[in-house]
């Protein structure tokens, strides 16, 4: 997506450790006229699909999301992070390895909100490793539900989250995939067909 694309080229730093920092417009400042923009392309990617809510994951997954469902008319669950200490039999559980903060956490989502009859469309910021959408995907399949798709704002195409994910035959589209990036130059280069 040209929009994406060109604000990340602008505003994005490449940090050293394969971190793309899109603070600005992204995961802190959130620019909403590109959040829906990004709304109305995942509308149009997945507007075959029968989905009746969108899954995403707390923090920086929120804002896409509640945007996108505008378009989408369904409502919006996050999964959160929680202490284990917390958990017990009225949610779905799963632990997910943070690559930005490089330490694992549980993520939960209460059994009220994710059931069998739910057609979910999970979306989130980043997809680098895969890890947080291998723990989406998972909670989705332990309420018995069905994954009709992923959408995600930035993939990093060099890491190997997207490789995995496809490879489990899911519908994932990424409205921007970078191939490359470099902390020393800035350079970033996209992959053209995203
Ligand atoms: P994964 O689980 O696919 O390795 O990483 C996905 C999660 O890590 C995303 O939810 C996102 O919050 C965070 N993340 C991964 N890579 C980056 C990055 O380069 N920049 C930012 N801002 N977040 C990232």
């Amino acid at each position: 997506m040209k929009l994406l694309e060109d604000m990340i080229r602008e505003k994005g730093i490449v940090k050293e450790g394969n971190v793309l920092k899109v603070d600005s417009f992204l995961n802190h400042r959130m620019d909403i006229k590109l959040f829906n923009e990004m709304g109305k392309e995942f509308k149009r990617l997945f507007a075959d699909k029968n989905i009746n809510k969108i899954l995403t994951i707390e923090a920086s997954g929120i804002g896409i999301a509640c945007i996108a469902a505008q378009y989408f008319d369904v409502p919006v669950v996050f999964a959160k992070k929680a202490q284990s200490i917390n958990i017990d039999g009225d949610v779905y559980s799963t632990s997910i390895t943070s690559f930005t903060h490089k330490r694992e956490y549980q993520v939960i989502v209460s059994k009220k909100y994710l059931s069998g009859e739910d057609h979910i469309l999970i979306i989130d910021d980043f997809l680098a490793n895969g890890c947080a959408l291998e723990g989406l995907i998972k909670l989705v399949h332990d309420a018995g539900a069905t994954v009709e798709g992923i959408g995600i704002a930035v993939e990093k195409g060099f890491q190997n989250g997207g490789k995995i994910i496809r490879d489990m035959g899911m519908n994932l589209h990424s409205l921007a995939i970078v191939e490359s990036m470099d902390a020393s130059t800035g350079e970033i280069v996209f992959r053209e067909d995203a």
